[in-house]
């Protein structure tokens, strides 16, 4: 199973990272808004750097959860774990509940208000460069290799090397590795990341049971029929525009 491994202690905040990952999906700058989130993260911006003080810097990206919360909050499967574990969207299915939003324990997944028919946004794992044996474009441009790709076995191990060959420099963790089951992104830091889950411990218990059960009991007990109608009168409307030539397609599935 494929993974990444941030070590911040290494990221310079140079945001090449982001750069890269703006490119390879071809994502241009997002319009400020009133309630975006302060992480950096956006429906165009699916890897951000957090800066915290004393110059240290957090890379935040989805993080590619082994039972993720998301994929069994999704009613219509428009979230989907592949054969990689890279946690990928269908924007011919998502009728736009965004119940993945409420369910990710780590505020990833944006919704995409700049579009006429907008669509839930977030880090891929660069799925389909993955799969062909190549690497994530953020982790192929870190210039400190800050942030790197392998196979989490072995960068798990790694990531206790680490710690362990730097006694007092590190806080001994590496998180991602047992959190909500586990995660395909990892980290090893000098500071307390917890700011990344908003200060709410997590457990190592997985979501999805939890979510599952909660998220799809919403649309009959409160929303009623009429908004289940609407809901699929949404998805096919959105299938109608993708056939059109692919004009709708979001960024990262031109291709498909
Ligand atoms: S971090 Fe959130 S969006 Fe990413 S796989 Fe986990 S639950 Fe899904
Ligand atoms: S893994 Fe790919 S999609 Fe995810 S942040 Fe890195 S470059 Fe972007
Ligand atoms: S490219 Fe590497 S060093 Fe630069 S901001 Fe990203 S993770 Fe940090």
């Amino acid at each position: 199973m494929k993974a990444i491994l941030t070590d911040t202690t290494k990221c310079i905040g140079c945001r090449e990272c982001v750069i890269a990952c703006k490119t390879r999906y071809k994502l241009d700058n997002s319009i400020p808004r009133r309630w975006s989130a302060e992480d950096g993260l956006t429906a165009r911006n699916w890897t951000s750097i957090i800066e915290r003080p004393d110059s240290k810097y957090v890379r935040k990206q989805c993080r590619h959860c082994i039972e993720p919360a998301c994929v069994s909050a999704c009613p219509v499967n428009a979230l989907q774990k592949n054969k990689d574990g890279a946690v990928v969207y269908d924007s011919s299915k998502c009728m736009g509940c965004r119940y993945c939003m409420m369910a990710c324990p780590y505020g990833i997944p944006r919704y995409d208000w700049d579009r006429q028919v907008p669509y839930v946004r977030k880090c891929i794992l660069c799925a389909e460069y993955i799969s062909d044996g190549k690497q994530p474009a953020c982790t192929e441009v870190c210039p400190t290799e800050a942030t790197i790709f392998g196979e989490r076995d072995e960068l798990i191990a790694e990531a206790h090397r680490r710690i362990k060959a730097n006694p007092g420099k590190y806080i001994n963790r590496v998180w991602g590795e047992h959190e909500v089951g586990g995660s395909q992104v990892l980290y090893i830091s000098d500071i307390d990341l917890s700011f990344l889950t908003y200060g709410q411990p997590l457990g190592d218990k997985p979501l999805p049971d939890r979510t599952a059960s909660a998220m799809h009991a919403v649309p009959y007990a409160f929303v009623g029929m009429g908004s289940l109608m609407a809901g699929i009168g949404w998805v096919i409307g959105r299938r109608m525009k993708n056939e059109e030539g692919g004009k709708d397609k979001p960024e990262g599935e031109e291709n498909e």
